[in-house]
């Protein structure tokens, strides 16, 4: 199941934070990864950051986890007003459906309450009608969560996860982007399942091949 994965990124660290794990372990087994990122947040940066700082971090983060660079798509939507641009949103999620043929598309979960986020979720839904789709978990971004959907991971994917963020250097204030963080999470959902790390999803189609 699944060999070609597509992750939906509102802003450059939303992959590496939702789904580094499971990316990591796809690409170990062989499947391919691509990564389509919306926005890098310039405007979100302290004055004292050059704009492209969320760029060349997402660079470094994606090459750590091991996603090729060739398999990356960068578009410049502005933070925090996607929704006004929801239809050229949509349009390019159609072109990545049409180029990339993903059978298995990751994006921000519909409990998930950042408007830009929320924007990426309904127009990927939009796009993507006949594949699976699962929602990844931000807990700081849900009021809620459908505890419905695990991937189990192992150690060496969440120290992949972890280098990945750790190259967000002008995200390092965030306590969600170090490692015993996303440690504790994973040991958290692989709780849930009787495993020992995992990451949680909220299921929105699943098609069985
Ligand atoms: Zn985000």
């Amino acid at each position: 199941m699944f060999k070609r994965i597509l992750v939906l990124a509102p802003h450059t660290d939303d992959g590496e934070l939702g789904c580094g794990g499971a990316v990591a372990r796809f690409l170990e087994e062989g499947r391919e990864v691509f990564q389509a990122a919306f926005s890098a947040a310039a405007r979100s940066l302290p004055k004292s950051c050059p704009p492209d700082t969320l760029v060349r971090e997402w660079k470094a983060a994606t090459s750590a986890i091991g996603i090729p660079a060739g398999n990356l798509v960068r578009y410049d939507f502005p933070v925090r007003e996607f929704p006004a641009y929801r239809q050229e949103i949509l349009e390019n999620i159609i072109v990545l459906r049409r180029e990339l043929k993903p059978d298995l598309v990751l994006l921000p979960a519909l409990e998930d309450i950042h408007q830009d986020h929320q924007t990426i979720a309904l127009e990927g839904i939009r796009a993507f009608k006949q594949i699976s789709i699962l929602g990844y978990e931000l807990p700081w971004n849900n009021l809620y969560f459908r505890n419905n959907s695990f991937i189990i991971l192992q150690e060496p994917h969440l120290q992949k996860k972890a280098a990945a963020l750790a190259c967000y250097h002008s995200q390092a204030h965030r306590p969600y982007c170090g490692e015993t963080f996303l440690l504790s999470l994973a040991r958290t959902r692989g709780s849930q399942i009787d495993a020992e790390f995992a990451e949680l999803y909220s299921l929105i189609r699943l098609v069985v091949s």
